[in-house]
Parts: C-alpha cells; sequence; structure tokens
C-alpha cells in the first residue's frame, strides 16, 4: 500500500508518500481500506518535532480516518468486511490506504456521512464533546463562548452546543469567518481579530483553542462560576489569578488522550444518534490528495480555517 512517511522531524516537506507492507489484523483487530483521513493540528506539531511527546522515527501520522471494512480479525462480530465505518485511532497512523485497529476503535459510518465526515469525526467531535459536556458541564439554556469555532473542533462544537440548547457565540477570523460561523447556526459570531470583540460578553462556559492568547482577556468576561476548557494553547501567557479567583472561575484543561475508553464508547453512541437525526453534520472545508499531505499541512497551520481538511489516498 501507499502511506506516509516521516523519516526525520521537520517541515511540511518531510511528508513522503512511500510504499509500505500491507497490515493485517489480529485478534480481536479490523482492517480498513481508508477513503478519507482527517488532518489535525496535532499531526503538524508531531511531525516537527516540537510536541512534547515526540513518536519513535520513522512513522506515519494519523488518527482519524474512515473506510470500508476489508477484513477482521477473530473474535470480531460486530463488524463485517464491505462496512462503512470511521476509525479512531490505529495501531499505526492512518495516512495511508490501508489501517489496523483495535475494534473497540471503529464505529460504523452512518449513511447521513461521507467518508470525508467520518474522518472529521474522531479527534474533533469527540474534543468538542468532551470539552462541552465533560470538562465545561454545559447545560440546556447556558451561554457557550466558542473561541475558535471556524475550525475542526469549533464547528463541531457549534453543532453540539446549539443542538443541547445553549446559546452559541462563536468566534473566527475576519469578516467570511464570521459570516461562515453565523452560517453554522451560532447565535452570535464575532471576529477575533477586531479590538473589543469580547466586550459585553458573560458567557458561562468558553471552549478555548488558542489559550496563550486568550485566557486573559477569558478570564475577564467570563460569567461567576463560570468555566474556561482550554482545548488548544501555542505557548505560554501570563494571567491574573486573582481574576479567576473573584468569579470562582474554574480553568480546566483537556487532551482527549485521557478519556477513558468507557467514556470514548459513550461519546460516540451519542454523536451516532446526532449524525443519524441530522443534528450534527461534520463540514468539510478543504481536501488533498494523500500524495500532497505537505499542502495539508501547510493549510492547517494557516489561519482561514473552513472546517476539516481531509486527505484522500
Ligand atoms: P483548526 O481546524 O486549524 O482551527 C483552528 C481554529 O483556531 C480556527 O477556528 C481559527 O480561526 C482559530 N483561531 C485562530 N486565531 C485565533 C484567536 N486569536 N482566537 C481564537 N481562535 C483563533 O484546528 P482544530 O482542529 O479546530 O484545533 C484547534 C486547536 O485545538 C489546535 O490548537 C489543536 O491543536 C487543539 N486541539 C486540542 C485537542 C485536545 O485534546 N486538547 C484536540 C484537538 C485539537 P480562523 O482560522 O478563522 O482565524
Amino acid at each position: 500500500m501507499k502511506a506516509i512517511i516521516v523519516r526525520a522531524f521537520g517541515g511540511p516537506e518531510v511528508l513522503r508518500l512511500e510504499e509500505a507492507p500491507d497490515p493485517r489484523p489480529g485478534p480481536g483487530e479490523v482492517l480498513v481500506s481508508v477513503k478519507a483521513v482527517g488532518v489535525n493540528p496535532v499531526e503538524a506539531y508531531l511531525r516537527s518535532g516540537s510536541y512534547p511527546r515526540r513518536p519513535d522515527l520513522p512513522f506515519t501520522p494519523g488518527t482519524d480516518a474512515a473506510g470500508l471494512v476489508s477484513a477482521v480479525g477473530s473474535g470480531v462480530a460486530v463488524l463485517k468486511p464491505g462496512q462503512r465505518v470511521y476509525v479512531y485511532g490505529a495501531k499505526a497512523g492512518v495516512y495511508a490506504q490501508k489501517a489496523v485497529a483495535e475494534v473497540s476503535r471503529v464505529f460504523p459510518l452512518p449513511d447521513t456521512l461521507s467518508f470525508e465526515q467520518g474522518a472529521a469525526v474522531g479527534v474533533p467531535f469527540g474534543t468538542a464533546h468532551r470539552a462541552l459536556f465533560h470538562h465545561g458541564k454545559a447545560k440546556k439554556g447556558q451561554t457557550v463562548l466558542i473561541h475558535g469555532a471556524s475550525g475542526g473542533v469549533g464547528t463541531a462544537a457549534v453543532q453540539l452546543a446549539r443542538a443541547a440548547g445553549l446559546t452559541v457565540i462563536g468566534t473566527a477570523g475576519g469578516p467570511e469567518g464570521v459570516a461562515f460561523v453565523k452560517a453554522l447556526g451560532a447565535d452570535q459570531a464575532l471576529d477575533h481579530r477586531t479590538a473589543g470583540y469580547l466586550s459585553g460578553l458573560a458567557p458561562d462556559l468558553i471552549v478555548e483553542m488558542l489559550a496563550n492568547v486568550n485566557l486573559p482577556e477569558d478570564l475577564r468576561v467570563c460569567a461567576l462560576r463560570g468555566r474556561i476548557v482550554i482545548v488548544g494553547s501555542r505557548g505560554e501567557v501570563t494571567i491574573d489569578p486573582r481574576a479567576a479567583m473573584t468569579k470562582d472561575i474554574t480553568i480546566q484543561g483537556m487532551t482527549l488522550w485521557n478519556m477513558p475508553d468507557e467514556d470514548r464508547a459513550l461519546v460516540h453512541a451519542d454523536l451516532g444518534r446526532g449524525f443519524e437525526s441530522g443534528a450534527l453534520a461534520p463540514v468539510i472545508g478543504r481536501s488533498f490528495p494523500l500524495a500532497e499531505a505537505a499542502k495539508a499541512h501547510e493549510a492547517v497551520m494557516s489561519p482561514g480555517a473552513r472546517g476539516k481538511i481531509v486527505l484522500i489516498p
């Protein structure tokens, strides 16, 4: 099969398409013929070698994929060859034509979703769900500020929050980003490139995609007893702890990889209901051939997100 292989940490150009051995499913595992791959920012951090966790070289990047079951290992009864599925976390990276994953990480792909949309579920929707409902304790009637609503996680968070009956304020860059977030269904959309754009807000919950830039201002606007869930950060920031103290604000960090297996099953069951009802529908911004993974990495680290970036093997 063809797969992207990283042999040295570096810029996007280290993502090279190579011939790799076909993987085979062992007991309890599923072989998937990959039709679409989701590109997440963390894959760019890992590729560059700048992330605290460094994979052993060489490696194939990628966590999210969708495709067709090609074969199942012994003991797998819940999935059958030919079935449409999405994968969240295979044994090796999924920037490839084939992937093997434990059966607990392979989920039926609802008929309502394309393969591209299926590749946009695992990390983005899993993270948004976990941030809103587990860490953020979002409840119907509350107001959530989704800081970075135009990207993979943000678009998922807008849909999930709306479906749960929250009032949704989303931010994006520039007038086009604002129009995009409004069209997604946010009650209010704001341009995070404009000075003072958060003035007058008092959200109960903030889902934060760029904490190193926004955390001090988040603390200023967050409501009494509010929660700030840090999903993304790309550096350090200075805050005044008294700003959290005086309003009993909870600052909660999160990483999706820390979610226990039993929670993962519940989250994906809930997401499946949302996809089937039509309340949730992953938004695909751009797609690239697998061979152009380098261009996809440049795009995912550039401003102007419009939903998810996918690769087609
Ligand atoms: P993405 O698709 O590239 O989207 C990035 C988002 O950040 C866009 O909405 C972008 O808006 C927005 N942004 C840019 N400047 C901003 C600012 N000053 N204030 C607020 N938002 C700003 O990335 P993603 O997949 O949604 O992931 C978002 C972040 O969360 C990334 O840093 C990623 O690494 C992290 N993440 C963490 C976890 C976890 O487990 N903790 C899981 C998934 C992702 P414009 O492009 O419109 O300017």
